[in-house]
């Protein structure tokens, strides 16, 4: 089990000795969706991989339905690792995953990918930030079909016009509509809206593991597996296939020597004692928070000539909950109902003057179960929440943010944690645009609901940094961007990023597939790198899975 609140070990003076003699082909940090993505083609190839994760495997259990279950109360929400955040003039706390399979264990399952514009840079969003993608929709597109097969995703091909372009339909069809989606998606078509059905990596193929239609997904590990995650689905056969994983190990620190990593020092809660390994390849899949602070930490910002952006352009998303309050409960609240999405708004749209140009997307989301709000909040207000609550059907706005330079992740030198490490300190403040932005989805969100029933609506600022990205930006100019266009860490031959910090913008879509599909194409390009035994900066050409999977990786084409 997790070490919480053990007697914090001393800081690293110098390195221990090597206490794995194994000079590993790659090490990769964090065993979320990126980081098991990035291991999949190493370890088809029959690479030695290790993978280190500071937290442990979920038990998979029905109390995982329960509050205590929930991301607010769990404890596989880092208790270890808090970041202290100064957005604006209010400061608070952070709290990160920290469990095997990452965030995506607690995640709400819903992988788009992103529209073949988001990949241009569109000047209203990036203004002088520099951002630029240094890869096309079209080299993502064979990965994010990979991507989904892998994540045995059930959607609906070409159901939205503005859908880009797919090699491959989605494994799995979608579940019917619940009474309570049909009745928003008719009220929306009466707005001229398109409602779309909004693709989900969840298990429907029936058996055990199949979904039972409980409303326990965002926010809650799957108490069946039935959740096509990182842990349920990509992490045991990848162990069947040879990877070594590491759990309650925390990475501390990168020693390198001339241009390359040589050693990572790492933390075994387990044990109480510290551990250095080694390895050809390094890959950071910490997470967008997680993986800046670390380079920060190990200084690596400074042997990198795009190094000043390390840490720097953290996105998030301007999201909101919006919840329709219906005079009578609409049927079907009480079960599954994550299930439309709607594009209409994604380019903007004529009834928006402000702001123009992109916005980003709208979907369904379920209300906090009862048993959550009793135990969060006092008992005269949750009483009166928990009878309100099956009235309230809700919609998610995503409204792309953009990317500034002083939205942050630094380093607090004041204070250090538990591992001798500064702490990690967040500053964040959305701009103008973003929150123009938000509201115009917002209203267009309480606009759909009210044409369905509501009375009014209630509406949520999400405040968490559940969608961070950005942080160690990809790019071609290595004056404006850490990484080059195959995830290399510049100024050093052997590291790489694979999370969402490599990702230069945040695009209006939940984040997990994009991440996931490059987190894929960089783990061909090093399994290539490694079979060829040299390194290059031009992304490979080698479909090593997709001939693995016997699938044609080639242009996409309409289906
Ligand atoms: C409640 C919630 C709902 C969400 N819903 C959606 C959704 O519906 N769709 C979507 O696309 N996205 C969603 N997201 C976001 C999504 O979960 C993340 O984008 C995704 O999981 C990120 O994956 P990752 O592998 O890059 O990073 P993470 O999942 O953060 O994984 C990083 C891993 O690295 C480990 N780690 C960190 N530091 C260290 C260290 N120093 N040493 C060792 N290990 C370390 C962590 O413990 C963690 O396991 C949601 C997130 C939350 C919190």
């Amino acid at each position: 089990m997790i070490l919480r609140d053990g007697a914090p070990p001393r800081p690293v003076a110098g390195p221990p000795p090597p206490s794995d003699s194994t000079v590993y082909d790659a090490i990769v940090i964090g065993s979320g969706l990126s980081g098991a993505m990035f291991a999949r083609p190493l370890v088809d190839a029959g690479f030695r991989v290790l993978m280190i994760e500071r937290g442990d495997w979920v038990p998979q259990d029905l109390r995982n339905r329960e509050p205590a279950g929930s991301l607010e109360l769990t404890p596989f929400f880092s208790a270890d690792q808090t970041y202290r955040t100064v957005n604006g003039r209010r400061a608070a706390l952070v709290r990160s995953s920290s469990c095997v399979g990452g965030a995506a264990v607690f995640f709400g399952g819903a992988v788009l990918r992103y529209r073949e514009a988001d990949f241009d840079s569109d000047p209203e969003i990036v203004g002088d930030s520099g951002a630029c993608w240094p890869i096309g929709y079209e080299d993502l597109e064979p990965y994010y079909s990979l991507t989904e097969q892998a994540l045995d995703v059930a959607g609906v091909s070409r159901a939205d016009p503005t859908e880009p372009p797919r090699s491959m339909r989605y494994p799995q069809v979608a579940r019917p509509l619940s009474p309570v989606s049909q009745r928003i998606a008719a009220a929306a078509r009466t707005l001229s809206l398109h409602p779309s059905i909004l693709p989900l990596a969840i298990n429907y193929r029936g058996g055990p593991r199949s979904c039972v239609g409980c409303d326990r997904c965002d926010t809650y590990a799957c108490a069946v597996g039935a959740k096509n995650d990182p842990a349920s689905r990509l992490l045991p056969d990848l162990l069947r296939s040879g990877l070594t994983l590491k759990t309650n190990t925390v990475a501390v620190r990168f020693d390198t020597r001339g241009g390359e990593v040589t050693e990572l020092t790492c933390y075994d809660r387990a044990c109480n004692r510290w551990a250095t390994y080694r390895a050809r390849i390094f890959a950071v899949a910490a997470g967008s928070l997680a993986t800046p602070h670390l380079l920060l930490a190990s200084g690596l910002d400074r042997l990198n000539p795009g190094g000043h952006t390390v840490g720097r352009y953290l996105m998030r998303h301007c999201n909101a909950v919006v919840f329709g309050v219906f005079p009578r409960r609409p049927n079907g609240t009480g079960e599954f109902h994550k299930q439309l999405c709607f594009f209409d708004y994604y380019f903007g749209h004529p009834s928006v003057a402000r702001p123009r140009g992109k916005l980003g997307v709208i979907q369904q989301i379920h209300p906090p179960p009862p048993g959550l709000v009793r135990a969060m909040l006092p008992s005269p207000l949750s009483r009166l929440a928990c009878a309100v609550i099956p009235h309230m059907p809700g919609l998610v706005v995503i409204a792309e943010d953009q990317p500034q330079a002083e939205n942050r992740i630094t380093l607090d030198h004041g204070s250090v944690d538990r591992y001798g490490l500064p702490q990690p300190l967040i500053i964040h403040r959305y701009s103008p645009r973003d929150l123009e932005a938000r509201r115009a989805l917002v209203s267009a969100a309480s606009r759909i609901l009210r044409r369905a029933g509501a009375a009014f609506c209630y509406v949520r600022p999400i405040e968490t940094f559940s969608h961070a990205l950005g942080t160690v930006r990809m790019g071609d100019d290595p004056t404006t961007s850490a990484l080059d266009a195959t995830g290399r860490f510049r100024g050093l031959e052997n590291l790489y990023v694979v999370d969402g910090s490599a990702m230069p913008t945040s695009a209006g879509v939940n984040p997990s597939l994009t991440l996931s599909a490059n987190a894929l194409r960089v783990g061909e390009h090093v399994t290539a790198t490694l079979q060829a035994g040299v390194d290059s900066e031009q992304p490979t050409g080698s479909p090593y899975l997709a001939s693995v999977l016997g699938l044609r990786v080639g242009h996409a084409h309409p289906q």
